[in-house]
């Protein structure tokens, strides 16, 4: 059987080393997620979001939320 080069379609030219491979990935890291406040009662919350503890977004109560649970 005669081996035809066109089965394996495009390879690398060569191996890329451990070295190589782990410099190029010292890019590819998971930004930290974005954290704001609530300027109503400092929460800590998702930016453009209601607030999740007193419901208030750009200074409006704009959700009710239930304050009996803590
Ligand atoms: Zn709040």
């Amino acid at each position: 059987m005669k081996l035809d080069i066109t089965l394996f379609g495009a390879l690398p030219f060569r191996r890329v080393s451990k070295t190589a491979k782990r410099q190029r990935r010292t890019h590819l890291k998971k930004a930290a997620p974005t954290v704001a406040s609530c300027p109503n009662c400092g929460n800590a919350l998702a930016p453009h979001r209601a607030c999740t503890k007193c419901g208030y977004y750009k200074g409006k109560e704009v959700v009710k939320v239930n304050k009996e649970e803590k």
